[in-house]
């Protein structure tokens, strides 16, 4: 029965010693690669909690809240608008006919 050599950063078993060495070099490169990518992935997650709760904490969440209670009214809002819009633009097409 030969002696494996365990890997110092995985749980992987090597045969000999030389592809021990071989796969310690590459697994230790891999798991700073992979520390330093997790510290960057940490960065932009506390930037997006940091800009959610700026969001929740200003004055734009109240102003939300008022333009859902204008929402309620949307319809109405959008059929006068919308009415204006066709008069302004009737008024616009006889102004070029004419
Ligand atoms: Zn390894």
């Amino acid at each position: 029965m030969s002696v494996n050599f365990k890997c110092l950063y995985c749980d992987r078993y090597l045969l000999s010693r030389n592809a021990y060495s071989q796969h310690v070099k590459y697994c230790n490169e891999l798991k700073e690669l992979n520390i330093s990518m997790e510290e960057s992935n940490n960065d932009i997650s506390d930037m997006v909690s940091n800009i959610n709760e700026m969001s929740l904490d200003s004055d734009d969440f109240s102003q939300i809240e008022e333009l859902q209670k204008e929402f309620e009214n949307f319809d109405e809002i959008l059929s006068e608008s919308l009415q204006n819009y066709t008069e302004k633009s009737d008024t616009n097409m006889s102004n070029i006919l004419e």
